[in-house]
């Protein structure tokens, strides 16, 4: 047969130093890793861990739990331990529960220079704890939360003031030859956010996180982050990213997940290629389409699902697709590779293309 190309990507990813946080990989020479952040009591050991169940699941890869309370501190070991993917505890205003976590065996700690009072002070401990545990520390800078200095000096959160906070505080970490560092700069108008992570980029050589930081509600979160991102890993910037949503965590993985697939950054799994429908089309669309996904969703296959309208590209993008159906007349061709396999009832085309959908996923998995 044909050699599979590997699918195109935008950009090569910008070179950096490699993290281990965990058991993943973190920099270029690692895929771009997805994340997400509980949203339990972290004391409550056993929501998050339920939670942490969820996310993984749903395919994140490392996952973030707040720590702001001694109780929280405390029940980070066990949430550590138990957690099937790698916890950073993200720390705001006590250095205390920095070492606590490192000592908890967190797989990296998140520390927000702006917030950490006399954090300066105790870079040289934290650098010193941090390297007999191998624990990687992200700095997480933050318009909301810019250290006064600096937000004095530049009048506001100008990604210059974000880059500074954050070489300022790597620069302090340097001076002790601690270098496991990855680095956000998080702001909540993409524009101002993607600046700050390409003069970070231009000026260091750490992995990056990537965020728009209370991006808002799903919909415009979803766009503000997959506009921001994509302006970015356009450019190979980012290592690992998290969408924030003012929704559940797990939607906030379903986000960031298909915006790496949709830039071949991670394998595509299923993916439905439906028009939009327009004065032609024979067939109502939305609902075919929405039944489709519905009746496809959690597929671990890739899967390339055609849901046309007519018969003026129909034929066309069914035959590229691996399944797909063109309408018309009050029937669906049904296209399997390129091929018309059948012609069914209109009613009968959601359940002909879940029943082709699975057979096709069996065939795969079997191969
Ligand atoms: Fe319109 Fe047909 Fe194109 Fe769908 S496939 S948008 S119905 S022309």
């Amino acid at each position: 047969g044909m050699p599979t190309l590997p699918p195109p990507v935008l950009a090569p990813r910008r070179q950096t130093r490699q993290l281990q946080v965990g058991s993943v990989g973190v920099g270029s020479q690692h895929p771009v890793s997805v994340q997400s952040m509980t949203t339990t009591v972290t004391a409550d050991v056993n929501a998050t861990l339920q939670q942490i169940a969820e996310l993984t699941a749903s395919g994140c890869d490392i996952v973030r739990v707040a720590c702001p309370t001694q109780d929280d501190a405390d029940a980070l070991a066990t949430i550590a331990a138990k957690s099937q993917i790698p916890v950073i505890a993200d720390i705001h205003f006590q250095p205390k529960y920095v070492f606590a976590a490192i000592e908890a065996g967190c797989a990296a700690v998140r520390v927000n220079p702006g917030n950490i009072k006399k954090f300066d002070d105790k870079v040289k401990e934290i650098a010193h704890a941090a390297r007999d545990h191998k624990t990687p520390i992200r700095i997480g800078v933050n318009a909301g939360s810019l250290d006064p200095r600096l937000l004095a000096k530049h009048g506001k959160a100008t990604p210059e003031a974000l880059v500074e906070s954050a070489l300022w505080e790597a620069s302090l970490f340097a001076e002790h030859d601690f270098h496991d560092i990855k680095i956000s700069v998080k702001h909540n108008d993409p524009v101002v956010m993607v600046r700050a992570y390409e003069l970070l980029s231009e000026a260091c050589d750490y992995p990056l996180h990537l965020g728009v930081t209370e991006a808002g509600p799903a919909f415009q979160g979803t766009i503000k982050s997959a506009v921001a991102f994509g302006a970015l890993l356009r450019q190979g910037i980012g290592d690992t990213i998290r969408v924030s949503l003012s929704a559940p965590p797990v939607e906030e993985i379903k986000v960031g997940t298909q915006i790496l697939q949709s830039l071949n950054l991670r394998p595509r799994k299923l993916e439905i290629v439906s028009c939009p429908s327009c004065g032609r089309a024979q067939v109502d669309v939305y609902t075919l389409a929405e039944e489709v996904t519905a009746g496809l969703e959690g597929m671990e296959v890739p899967l390339r699902v055609a849901v046309m309208g007519c018969v003026v590209n129909g034929p066309g993008e069914a035959r590229e697709a691996d399944l797909g159906v063109a309408s018309g007349n009050g029937k669906g061709q049904i296209f399997v590779k390129g091929k018309v396999i059948k012609t069914v009832p209109e009613h009968q085309i959601v359940e002909t293309l879940i029943d082709e959908a699975m057979r096709i996923a069996e065939e795969t998995e079997a191969a």
